[in-house]
């Protein structure tokens, strides 16, 4: 076996959690080495993830805008697109550009990139071998780094179901994202914000979608009156949503794929060119050889870590995906920060409750904090005070002036806002605002008091805490 080489902090994965993780670590002097497995960094958000979602997304907007100018006044001749050239745009311009951005801020900030699959030998050495060879682990192939402290980044990937082998027309979000064309008929299984985000954007660039949900509604996560305003909009859209609907089975040729689900019993067969299965994320902690560390894992696999990321081994922390909360590039750069300056010895520590869940559906949804049903869960009493798009002169001009914005506040003198949520135009903007406003304690009074520039889309909020002092202005 190769000699031992020694490092100071080591992070596997260059994901969100673990990119970041780097270049704060070497902004506080470590000296770092960075792991990852794929030719590519960014891990899944910027390569089949937050990034390219968002690209096919903004593309069905275009679209659909190009198609329906006729309330502006505006009337083009029938639109058309180039699917092909639409994924090499979201391709080359979108996700290349910002993988490549990774590597130069690598570069920038002095991180050594290791191109390899990392296992663990013991609490503090893991051995780097050429990426799908791990099981020639007792060669001579690879390198054994032992470290001073190292951060799991390793992120997740998508659960496969029963009978839907991801394969040909079977396809995860990975697939889904990259389909050769738009498809006419398209399932998909899984009505999260990924399965959800995915439908509407295929539906905008001209597909039937039918969405086929187990539990009793999509989404599932956000409060009813947020999510039957996206479901009034994926109706529009041409949209079967199925709700209680268990998915049985798929049988495919070359030209299409047959899913059966079953509702109460009852079974029902659909045929469609492509089946995209979004039932939820596994997190890659089990092929990492953790059992040769102190490292705990919970019972789904994530690892259990204190509230600055770090692991039952004193010298190993765990960011991003792999841990337990929403798994979200944002919460991943959060985490990665503090588990990083953990290591630098500052004291910070990671809040959950001001994370923001944002799913970007038509329109938008962005909540922070307690929702009201989750504050009365906890004790809290509390409050809401709620104010519509239709109101807001901003969300008219842009003709999008369905859902609205709600301020969750404690029901006593204080009135500190202990949740906010959003349904509409650009609320995934919004939710930074929601954030500060949650993560800062401040109560409505502050938030009235905040000026806000005419006419906006954050207007609502200070709408919302008008409303809550008995004050409100434009309702
Ligand atoms: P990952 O991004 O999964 O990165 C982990 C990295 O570790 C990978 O590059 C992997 O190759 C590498 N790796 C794994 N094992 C090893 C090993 N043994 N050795 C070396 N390298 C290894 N989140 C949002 O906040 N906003 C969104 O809009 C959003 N949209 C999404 C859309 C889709 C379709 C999907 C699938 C996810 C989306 N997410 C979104 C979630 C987001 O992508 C994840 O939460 C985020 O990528 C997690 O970051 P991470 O660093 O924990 O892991």
């Amino acid at each position: 076996m190769a000699d031992v080489e020694k490092k100071d902090t080591v992070i596997i994965g260059a994901g969100p959690g673990g990119y970041v993780a780097a270049i704060r670590a070497s902004e506080l002097g470590q000296k770092v080495t960075l792991i990852e497995k794929s030719d590519t960094l960014g891990g899944v958000c910027l390569n089949v993830g937050c990034v390219p979602s968002k690209a096919l997304i903004q593309a069905g907007h275009r679209l659909e805008q190009a198609e329906d100018g006729s309330t502006y006044g505006i009337s083009t001749k029938s639109a058309t697109i180039d699917f092909k050239k639409t994924q090499e745009w979201k391709q080359t311009k979108v996700v290349d550009r910002m993988t490549s951005g990774v590597q130069m801020l690598m570069k920038k900030h002095h991180v050594d990139v290791v191109n390899g699959e990392a296992v663990f030998l013991s609490d503090t050495q893991l051995r780097v071998m050429p990426t799908g060879e791990k099981q020639f682990m007792s060669t001579d192939t690879g390198q054994t780094f032992e470290y001073n402290n190292l951060i799991i980044a390793t992120g997740s990937h998508p659960i496969q179901i029963p009978n839907f082998k991801f394969e040909g027309r079977v396809v995860d979000s990975t697939g889904g994202l990259n389909l050769p064309e738009i498809p006419k008929e398209f399932v998909v299984i899984g009505g999260g914000y990924v399965g959800t985000e995915l439908a509407g954007a295929y539906a905008s660039l001209g597909a039937h979608v039918t969405i086929i949900e187990g539990t009793k509604s999509i989404l599932p996560n956000f409060a009813k009156d947020m999510v039957s305003v996206v479901l009034k909009k994926l109706k529009k859209k041409g949209v079967d949503v199925i709700t209680n609907a268990m998915a049985k089975k798929s049988e495919q040729d070359d030209k299409s794929v047959s899913v059966t689900y079953a509702v109460d019993g009852k079974e029902t067969t659909i045929k469609a060119d492509y089946c995209m299965v979004t039932v939820g994320r596994k997190p890659n902690t089990d092929t990492l050889g953790l059992e040769y560390t102190k490292v705990k894992l919970n019972d789904r696999g994530l690892i259990e870590v204190d509230n600055q990321g770090r692991t039952a081994s004193e010298h190993i922390w765990a960011v991003g995906d792999v841990v337990p909360g929403a798994a979200l590039a944002h919460k991943a750069f959060a985490e990665a920060k503090t588990a990083a300056g953990a290591i630098s010895g500052e004291k910070t520590a990671n809040d959950w409750l001001s994370v923001p869940a944002v799913c970007f559906s038509d329109p938008e949804i962005a909540t922070v904090g307690y929702s009201e049903a989750a504050a009365k869960d906890k004790g809290i009493k509390v409050k809401t005070a709620k104010f519509p798009f239709a109101g807001n002169a901003r969300a008219v001009s842009l003709d999008a002036p369905d859902g609205f914005f709600r301020l969750i506040y404690t029901d006593d003198d204080n009135k500190n806002v202990v949740g906010a949520e959003a349904v509409g135009p650009e609320a995934s903007t919004m939710a930074g605002e929601m954030s500060i406003i949650v993560n800062d304690g401040m109560n409505v009074e502050d938030v009235a008091l905040t000026i806000h520039p005419h006419p906006t889309l954050n207007e609502p909020i200070q709408e919302s805490a008008d409303i809550a002092m008995g004050l409100p202005t434009h309702v």
